[in-house]
C-alpha cells in the first residue's frame, strides 16, 4: 500500500527505537514532515541523519512540565502517533507505587497530554486529523507480572473510544493498534526465556510473533484517508492470538 502524506505534519512519540523509529522512517518516506519525540538524544541524532529535515524533540514524556515546555508550542500537527511506552514487570503482589506511577505517567498520562496539545491545535485550525494510539493485545489478555503494563493498555482502549467520541465532531479520528510480541528491545525483554518464547509463539494460530513492519503498516493505514470511516476502533496485529 503506497500512501502519500505530502503536505501533512506528523508527530511520533517514542521515536528513538523500535516501532516508533520505523514509523518515523515510513512517514518520512511517504512525504510527511515529522516531529520525532523521544527520550535519548543520541537516538534522535542518528535518526536525523537517516531522515534529514525531521524535527527532533528530546523530552521525558513522563514529566508533565517538561513535556509542556517541549511540545506546548509544537505548531500544526495533522497526524499523531502515541507510541512511547515502558514495560516494568513486577508480580502483582509486589507492584510498587513508583512503578505504577511511572508506567501510567509515560504510557497513559502522556497520551492525554500530547493528544490535548495536538487536538486543540487541529480544532483551532479547523482541520481534520488522525491519531493512533499504540496499544497492545495485552489490552485484552493478560500475562504474569504485567498487571501494571496491561492496565495501562486496557485503559488506553477506553481512552481511544473517549477521544473518538469527543473529537469526532471536529473530524479527528482516533484508533489504536494492538500488537502481539514484536522483537524490539521491549519485545526481546518479555520473550527472553527461550522456552517461554517458543510456547508463546506456538499459541499463536500463525505460529509467529508480529514484525515491526506489520505494526507500522497498520499505523499508517489508520493515519491515512484509506480508513476515513474508522474511529474509536483498534486493529489487532496479533498473529491470530486472540482468536484462540
Ligand atoms: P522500545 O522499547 O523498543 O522503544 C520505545 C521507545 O519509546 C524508545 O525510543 C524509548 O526511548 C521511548 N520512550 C520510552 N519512554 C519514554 C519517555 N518517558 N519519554 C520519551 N520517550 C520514551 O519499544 P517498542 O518499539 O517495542 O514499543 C513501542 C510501542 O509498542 C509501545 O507502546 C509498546 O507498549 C507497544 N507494544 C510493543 C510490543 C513489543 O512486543 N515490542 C507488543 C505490543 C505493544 P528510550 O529508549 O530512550 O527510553
Amino acid at each position: 500500500m503506497q500512501l502519500n502524506f505530502s503536505g501533512l505534519r506528523a508527530l511520533v512519540t517514542g521515536a528513538g527505537k523500535g516501532i516508533g523509529r520505523d514509523t518515523v522512517k515510513a512517514l518520512y518516506a511517504s512525504g510527511a514532515r515529522v516531529v520525532a519525540v523521544s527520550r535519548t538524544d543520541s537516538d534522535l541524532v542518528s535518526l536525523s541523519k537517516e531522515c534529514p529535515g525531521i524535527e527532533p524533540v528530546c523530552v521525558d514524556l513522563g514529566d508533565w512540565e517538561a513535556t509542556e515546555r517541549a511540545l506546548g508550542a509544537v505548531g500544526p500537527v495533522d497526524l499523531l502517533v502515541n507510541n512511547a511506552a515502558i514495560l516494568l514487570p513486577q508480580p502483582f503482589l509486589e507492584v510498587t507505587k513508583e512503578v505504577f506511577d511511572r508506567s501510567f505517567n509515560v504510557n497513559l498520562r502522556s497520551v492525554f497530554q500530547v493528544s490535548q496539545i495536538v487536538a486543540q491545535g487541529m480544532i483551532n485550525r479547523g482541520v481534520p486529523g488522525s491519531i493512533v494510539n499504540v496499544s497492545s493485545m495485552v489490552a485484552h489478555v493478560t500475562f504474569p507480572n504485567l498487571s501494571t503494563y496491561c492496565s495501562t493498555k486496557g485503559a488506553m482502549t477506553m481512552l481511544t473510544k473517549a477521544m473518538a467520541l469527543e473529537l469526532g465532531p471536529h473530524k479527528i479520528r482516533v484508533n489504536s493498534v494492538n500488537p502481539t510480541v514484536v522483537l524490539t528491545n521491549m519485545g526481546k525483554m518479555v520473550s527472553a526465556d527461550p522456552e517461554f518464547s517458543r510456547k508463546l509463539k506456538e499459541r499463536h494460530p500463525l505460529r509467529k510473533f508480529a514484525e515491526v513492519d506489520d505494526v507500522v503498516n497498520s499505523i499508517l493505514f489508520l493515519l491515512s484517508d484509506q480508513s476515513a470511516s474508522t474511529s474509536g476502533s483498534g486493529i489487532l496485529v496479533d498473529a491470530g492470538y486472540l482468536a484462540s
